[in-house]
């Protein structure tokens, strides 16, 4: 799960990071009192969307007085932000943070990631900081250094040195970033973090550190153990089928092509999608529909696929096993009664009560193709999506 600036720099400031002082807002008026509340400018004002290079296109910027907080925050709230992360259709802005401007003197970046290579967290620095870090590791790599942190050990005050010292940090700035990365790392662990990037961490003008900018994501797995954190969810923020999904158990992702695919187990909707380029089609979206599933569960499962308007057909490839075949059958159907199936639908349906599930779709007076293995399946769809465009 992701969450706003605002609310990861709240996380920050409770395990005694330094970050800027201050507020979301959700009105420009507020906006106003806010900046007045906060104290002297000048004030930053930053649109908040789960989304980065808000910078260069226009959703962090300077304010010299109260008033023009006001305007900057009347211009960002309800504008449609497009950076280089929202994708072409950009995202609409509905709160912004106001907070005291600093005084840069240099940016460094800064991150903490689960490594599934060394199973342990590592943190990544580079004193090329404020830049897209994918274009520092593209082109200058060496300026990016990293820490591997034994999570029996957690990360040792002499491995925090070696970082702040390899960003040349002066010895009263090392003295800050130890504790600093010390406690972003208890911050890591102790909240089931999966990333925590810090793009820029910035030394001022008079000498301190500071993270302006933080993205931080979640372990969805253990957010049952975080409350407050869950409460930090912004569902405007996400897709509304995967939302849906979501509270049908569903593993489902979007993805750009047109071929729906609704499929048992992980790996099969992996190898499903693999068969669908194969035959040079395009997957709309990775879905597992689980082991145990339900017709209703089933159902739901169809109509977030068919809700898509980028599905031009369907391939329902399913292994039976602790699932049954007639429970997807009658799922299917069910889902095609509700909603309408106006598209190509292939199922290929193998395993357990695979007999009854055919008998089920044949009787159902839908019109549905079916195939005998994958190859013929994923063969099928993508001629019947072929041919209908
Ligand atoms: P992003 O573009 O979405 O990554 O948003 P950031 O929070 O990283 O802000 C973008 C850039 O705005 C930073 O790299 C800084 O150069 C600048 N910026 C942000 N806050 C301040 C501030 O308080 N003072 C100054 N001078 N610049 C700032
Ligand atoms: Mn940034």
């Amino acid at each position: 799960m992701n969450i706003h600036e605002y609310q990861a720099k709240e996380i920050l400031r409770k395990y005694a990071v330094p970050v800027p002082d201050g507020h979301v807002v959700y009105n420009s008026n507020s906006a106003r009192d806010w900046a007045k509340r906060l104290g002297e400018g000048p004030w930053i004002v930053k649109a908040q969307i789960h989304a980065g290079g808000r910078g260069k296109g226009g959703g962090v910027k300077l304010a010299r007085t109260p008033d023009e907080v006001k305007r900057l925050a009347v211009e960002m709230i309800g504008m449609t932000l497009v950076t280089h992360q929202t994708g072409p259709e950009g995202k609409t802005v509905k709160r912004v943070l106001v907070e005291k401007a600093c005084n840069i003197e240099k940016e460094y970046y800064l991150s903490f990631l689960v490594d599934r290579g060394t199973s342990q967290v590592t943190l990544m620095a580079s004193a090329a900081g404020g830049m897209d870090i994918e274009e520092v590791a593209a082109n200058t790599p060496e300026q990016i250094f990293f820490e591997s942190i034994d999570p029996l050990i957690g990360l040792a005050p002499f491995q925090a040195r070696k970082v702040a010292f390899k960003l040349g940090l002066g010895a009263a700035q090392v003295k800050q970033a130890v504790p600093l990365l010390m406690n972003i790392y208890k911050m890591f662990v102790e909240e089931d973090c999966s990333l925590l990037e810090i793009n820029p961490l910035v030394l001022t003008k008079e000498g301190n550190l500071l993270c302006i900018d933080a993205k931080l994501n979640f372990d969805d797995n253990a957010l049952f153990r975080h409350r407050v954190i869950r409460d930090m969810r912004d569902y405007d923020e996400e897709d509304p089928n995967e939302i849906e999904a979501s509270q049908y158990d569903l593993s489902y992702i979007a993805l750009d092509g047109n071929i729906g695919c609704l499929v048992n187990g992980a790996g099969l909707a992996m190898a499903t999608m693999d068969i669908i380029k194969h035959y040079g089609g395009e997957p709309a979206n990775f879905l597992d529909v689980g082991g145990g599933a339900t017709i209703e569960r089933v159902t739901e499962a169809f109509k977030i696929i068919l809700s898509d308007a980028k599905v031009k057909g369907i391939l329902v490839n399913i292994f039976g096993g602790i699932m049954k075949c007639d429970i997807i059958a009658t799922g299917v159907i069910e889902a095609a009664k509700q909603v309408g199936v106006k598209v190509p639908l292939v199922v290929r349906l193998e395993g357990t009560n695979v007999a009854k599930g055919k008998k089920l779709l044949a009787e159902s007076g839908l019109n549905i193709v079916s195939a005998d293995g994958m190859t013929e399946a994923a063969e099928k769809i993508v001629k019947a999506v072929q041919a209908a465009a």
